[in-house]
């Protein structure tokens, strides 16, 4: 690889005594504005503003890049697959609906705009997509591969996925079929019984083993030297395993997973095999099921090898909803006091879900999206106080793909007054999720080539250090966001959004985006 790789031609300059441009690379030095809040004794705050001055380094050449799905032969797989086909083509198709062309829809990245800054001379805000702020992969340029335990093409699997039009499956059909996935890890004690028929693709072996480490680390460096890639990223699209125990002595620590691995411990699941054949590749790994793959010792494992992480469950459907109404609806002061939540889908995940154990999985992963919104808001809860929450999600094969979700939002206002609000919504599951897988790639590439140190340090090149192991910038597009042990879980989506933004733009030395627009109110 690396003959692929061009430096990016970019949309805008900024022109500040802060920022140079290399040939390779963007260097900034930013200052990062906070507040530090002590507590006195009579209970009374004192916030003191605080400045902290960064160096960051972008790297502006852009790698050739693969992405390898576990559980390609899915819906999700097969989706997005076929979507970067289209795309890459350019593809235009017949529906009954008229033509209809590829696009990015539903990627923050790829479909959504940011605000640079406004017009020096009238004042007009000035909007750019938001993958012109840092010099990124462009998803067309994605070489796509993976594994699965059913071992159906992906023209085929497509067809078993009921997702596309039939029309624009035939024009992807050739392509499709070319693509077989690779044999794969069972170990049937972690997915629900009803999901054996499908797998007949397999490395041998039910159970951990450093042997399964070591040929998923051979398929992803194959993957990269037979596509000439500079980079790979690897996320588990397979189908929800059950929760692992967390046990002392087994995969509380990097060395005891390991160990763990190499005796066959029963509780360590496929998809933190996977995860540490990626750790110890330094190929960033992102679950987006949710399960627990990394547990204690994975994580301590990413930590050691500096490799990036990220996880847990995509945000597509009723969770987005979720985070975006229950941040509305408790930032306006309103008590919300409780959700329930309803599901009802038909494609092969709803199958797999319909198992209580694997259910399980979700109902955790879905049940703690609201909590830092209600922690955060002490005048309407009292500490230890939460609205009632509960998840029901049942299989229903009639809808196939097109999951329903159901929500009622019961809420206390004004004096003894209710508000609820009842929402449904159909999410064409595969098409919601697709393009969140597109963006955790793009933006967990990027962060491979961002770099910090603390300004003022040594000014040699090899000073600068990666972004923490755990990418907890990706939270907007995950349900259950992992976060380094010890700091916030934050789940509202504005305020994952705007952590996403605001790094991009500190990392070319722009301030936050902070929409006070005083140059429209004091003049
Ligand atoms: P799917 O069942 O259609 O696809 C999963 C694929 O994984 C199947 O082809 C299966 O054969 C394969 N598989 C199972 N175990 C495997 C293993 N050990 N190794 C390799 N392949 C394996 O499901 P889907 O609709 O594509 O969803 C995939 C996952 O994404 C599910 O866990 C789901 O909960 C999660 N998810 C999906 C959405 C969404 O689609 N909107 C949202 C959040 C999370």
């Amino acid at each position: 690889g690396g003959e692929a790789a061009a430096t990016a031609q970019h949309l805008f300059v900024v022109d500040s005594p802060n920022v140079e441009y290399t040939e390779d690379t963007i260097k900034t030095k930013y200052s990062y504005r906070t507040t530090a809040v002590t507590k006195n004794p009579d209970g009374k705050y004192v916030a003191v503003p605080k400045e902290t001055l960064y160096d960051f380094k972008v790297d502006r050449k852009i790698p050739k890049t693969g992405v390898m799905l576990v559980g390609l032969g899915g819906n999700n797989g097969t989706t997005v697959t076929a979507g970067l086909l289209a795309n890459r083509r350019g593809l235009v198709w017949d529906t009954k609906e008229g033509k209809r062309a590829a696009n990015y829809y539903g990627s923050v990245i790829m479909g959504s705009t940011t605000k640079l800054g406004t017009d020096s001379k009238t004042g007009a805000d000035i909007n750019i997509p938001f993958r012109d702020l840092l010099p990124m992969v462009h998803p067309n340029d994605l070489v796509v591969g993976g594994w699965d335990i059913s071992g159906m093409n992906l023209a085929e699997a497509m067809d078993r996925a009921k997702v596309l039009e039939p029309s624009l499956k035939s024009l992807v059909r050739k392509e499709m079929a070319a693509i077989k996935p690779l044999p794969s890890i069972y170990y049937p004690d972690f997915i629900a019984a009803n999901q054996e028929d499908r797998a007949d693709n397999l490395i041998p072996g039910s159970k951990a083993s450093m042997a399964h480490v070591e040929q998923i680390r051979k398929d992803i460096q194959d993957f990269k030297s037979a596509n000439g890639l500079d980079k790979v990223i690897v996320q588990w699209t397979a189908n929800t395993e059950r929760f692992a125990d967390i046990l002392e002595g087994v995969n509380d620590t990097a060395d005891n997973l390991l160990k763990s691995i190499e005796a066959g411990h029963e509780e360590v699941a496929p998809s933190t095999v996977f995860a540490v054949a990626c750790i110890l590749e330094k190929v960033p790994f992102i679950n987006g099921s949710p399960q627990n793959t990394f547990v204690p010792g994975a994580i301590q494992l990413a930590e050691k090898h500096d490799a990036f992480i990220g996880g847990d469950d995509f945000k597509s459907g009723q969770t987005k909803m979720k985070s975006a109404l229950v941040d509305f609806l408790i930032s306006a002061g309103i008590k919300l006091t409780s959700i329930a939540s309803y599901n009802h889908l038909g494609n092969n995940d709803g199958m797999n879900l319909s198992s209580q154990r694997q259910f399980r999985s979700k109902e955790i992963s879905k049940s703690n999206v609201v909590d830092d919104m209600v922690a955060a808001n002490t005048v309407l809860y009292k500490e230890g106080e939460h609205p009632d929450h509960t998840v029901v999600i049942k299989y229903m094969p009639a809808v196939g793909d097109d999951k329903r979700a159901l929500d009622e939002y019961y809420a206390e206002i004004f004096m003894g007054g209710h508000q609820t609000i009842s929402l449904f919504n159909v999410c064409e599951d595969s098409l919601l999720a697709s393009p969140l897988i597109i963006d955790l790639v793009l933006v967990a590439e990027m962060m491979t080539r961002i770099q910090w140190k603390a300004h003022g340090t040594e000014s040699a090149d090899e000073k600068y250090g990666n972004f923490h192991s755990v990418l907890s910038i990706l939270s907007y597009m995950l349900k259950a966001p992992l976060t380094p042990q010890g700091t916030p879980v934050i789940n509202a989506l504005a305020k994952q959004r705007a952590a996403l933004t605001n790094i991009f733009r500190a990392c070319v030395g722009l301030e936050p985006e902070n929409d006070m627009t005083l140059e429209h109110k004091l003049f």
